[in-house]
């Protein structure tokens, strides 16, 4: 079967399961609330703009957390649904830097790591990414540098860079030439990247558009830059409900602040003076969104 069939037929699986499981959850209500607020949107920046209330969420972390009362909003206007309230600097910090995140399974055996490097390896080759001998690509929010790993392995004299605000990884990844542990203020501000990724990180920041216009700075022109991040629930429409994302394993409270939208994208790409030149919200059996944007 080819992969969008494989992802349609997963998405339906998953819908299915979550919508049993919903029917045995009884404290969940089946259909949407039917509340709307007006605020003012975190993510658009538009005043006073309608927004659905999707439900309530709680930490799927242990923390400790200063807040754990969460609901998530979805804009009506940018179509991002995001957690409400933001979180504040102490719990992110509790988040990431009290805590091991790459000591789990993935990350230790050696068969599911290469299948993780094929798998970037083969979506950068399908969309013409790979950067050329001698040109340089970053990797934001890096961890273990995987779309790094990528190139490096179809080219190998590409240069690579990798920022993580954790020094977690850096030692552990002899395919990064430069490791910059710090945030992406620390890698200099000049366009010199064929190639910036950012796979699992955009959901994590609170101001997403900032992070766009600090890449578009240090690209050069025509160079690209690849997004991956949790879209929402299989096939999920605002009418379904919280349910299904009771169930949706990318829902990582607060860790994930918002799950951002082709419309968001497609604006805050044009105000950061770039393109959005791919969309795919297929991934992981309709539950990821893929996209890449253009300098140009
Ligand atoms: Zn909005």
């Amino acid at each position: 079967m080819p992969q969008n069939g494989r992802n349609r037929l997963r998405a339906w699986q998953l819908k299915s399961l979550a919508a049993w499981h919903g029917r045995h959850d009884s404290n969940v209500p089946s259909t949407a609330e039917s509340t709307d607020i007006e605020r003012d949107c975190r993510f658009c920046a538009a005043a006073r703009v309608r927004h659905h209330i999707v439900g309530n969420v709680a930490p799927t972390h242990p923390g400790p957390f200063e807040h754990e009362d969460y609901r998530l909003l979805r804009c009506s206007l940018c179509d991002v649904v995001y957690l409400d309230p933001q979180p504040s600097d102490r719990d992110l910090q509790t988040l990431y830097q009290d805590s091991v995140q790459f000591s789990d399974k993935t990350y230790s055996d050696d068969a599911a790591a290469l299948r993780v490097l094929d798998s970037y390896a083969r979506r950068i080759d399908r969309l013409g990414l790979v950067p050329a001998a001698v040109q340089s690509i970053l990797e934001v929010g890096a961890g273990l540098a995987w779309v790094a790993r990528a190139c490096k392995q179809r080219s190998p004299r590409v240069h690579t860079v990798a920022q993580d605000i954790s020094a977690e990884c850096a030692a552990a990844c002899p395919w990064v030439d430069e490791y910059v542990v710090g945030t992406i203020q620390v890698v200099s501000r000049e366009p010199r990247f064929a190639l910036a990724s950012m796979t699992h990180v955009i959901e994590h920041l609170t101001d997403p558009a900032a992070m766009l216009v600090e890449l578009e700075a240090r690209m050069l022109r025509g160079g690209c830059i690849y997004i991956t991040a949790p879209h929402r629930p299989p096939l999920w429409k605002p009418c379904d409900g919280i349910r299904s994302w009771l169930r949706y394993s990318y829902l990582h409270v607060p860790a994930h602040i918002a799950y951002l939208s082709q419309t968001w994208l497609r604006q805050a790409a044009m105000k950061a003076r770039l393109e959005l030149v791919h969309w795919d919200e297929t991934h992981d059996g309709h539950q990821v969104f893929e996209a890449v944007l253009r300098k140009p």
